[in-house]
C-alpha cells in the first residue's frame, strides 16, 4: 500500500498521488480536496503551528 499523508485540515488520510497539494515553510502538505486546500492557503498556520 501506498504512504499516505494526512491531511492537515480535516484530518483524513489522503494518497499523495491522487491529492492536491500545497506548500508552506518548505513542506509539503496534502488535502482531500481543494476546499480544505483552500482553507489551508488561508490560514496555514492555524492548522501546522507557528
Ligand atoms: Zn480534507
Amino acid at each position: 500500500m501506498a504512504e499516505m499523508a494526512t491531511d492537515p485540515v480535516c484530518k483524513m488520510q489522503v494518497d499523495p498521488q491522487k491529492s492536491v497539494s500545497s506548500s508552506y515553510k518548505g513542506q509539503t502538505y496534502y488535502f482531500c480536496c481543494d476546499a480544505c486546500k483552500t482553507s489551508f492557503e488561508k490560514e496555514p498556520q492555524k492548522y501546522v503551528g507557528a
